[in-house]
């Protein structure tokens, strides 16, 4: 399958970012900018935000995802939200197994699976992310870790339901450091994960699954990385904060 068959999908990821009402400033400036786009725009939002991104961006072309989801429906898990919960208010991404969940919240590849299962049984869509830290690179193991994750995160899925995910490939290192992977590492590494789901799932289910680079994607940076045959999008933390350095990305992946 040719790159353009596939959708492309430019997703912001506020973090920890944006109280409710910088929420709505934010997109509100933004609808204007992106209505034209020739890709999937997706703002991923903080939960308290959801409920007047829904609102504000109603009837335009940006989609809201979520930036986490528990995996049982309901229960005693305090402080948790479930993928029901967030179909149930319309959300339809959902971003799986950032390194910072990892790194900071415990996320392992058995929860980030446990809760992609859940995202896709309620109907969204996931956007799992995989990457390796800067040692792992250094000690040439790049490979063997995002292959690993890509099993384990994906790990009892149907094809089918593999088609629906987007998997997000952020090299550790270069989240929020301003160090972007060359688009050639970018083009790698997505390169190895489409190859890794072709093994694991069939050419045709590997050749339709949108696969981003994140890390520090910038708008100097984004047509390169987007140029790239195996790089569909792109994830964005730092510079999906600000309307007019998130539009530039849109605009690259839109060509
Ligand atoms: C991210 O949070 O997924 C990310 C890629 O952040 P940044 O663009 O700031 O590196």
């Amino acid at each position: 399958m040719d790159k353009s068959k596939r959708t492309a999908i430019i997703a912001g990821n506020w973090k920890m970012n944006k109280t409710p009402k910088e929420a709505k400033a934010l997109l509100t400036e933004l609808i204007p900018m992106v209505k034209d786009a020739d890709c999937e725009v997706v703002a991923c939002v903080p939960f308290v935000d959801l409920t007047v991104a829904l609102e504000v961006t109603e009837g335009t072309n940006i989609k809201i995802g979520a930036e986490n989801c528990h995996w049982e429906e309901s229960g005693a898990y305090t402080g948790e939200i479930s993928a029901k919960m967030l179909a149930e208010m319309g959300v339809p991404y959902v971003v799986l197994g950032h390194s910072e969940r990892r790194q900071y919240f415990g996320e392992t590849d058995e929860t980030v699976n446990k809760r992609t299962k859940a995202a896709l049984a309620a109907g969204l869509k996931p956007i799992v992310c995989v990457g390796e830290l800067l040692w792992e690179r250094e000690c040439n193991i790049t490979e063997e870790v995002i292959a690993r994750q890509i099993k384990l995160d994906l790990f009892d899925i149907s094809a089918e339901d593999v088609k629906k995910t987007v998997i997000a490939y952020e090299p550790v290192w270069a989240i929020g450091t301003g160090k972007t992977a060359t688009a050639d590492q970018a083009q790698e590494v997505c390169s190895f994960i489409r190859a890794t789901l072709a093994k694991l799932y069939g050419e045709e289910t590997a050749e339709a699954v949108t696969i981003q680079y994140g890390g520090s994607m910038n708008d100097g940076n984004c047509e390169e990385l987007l140029s790239k045959v195996d790089v569909d999008g792109g994830l964005i933390g730092g510079a999906s904060l600000v309307a007019a350095k998130f539009q530039p990305i849109v605009a690259a992946a839109s060509k």
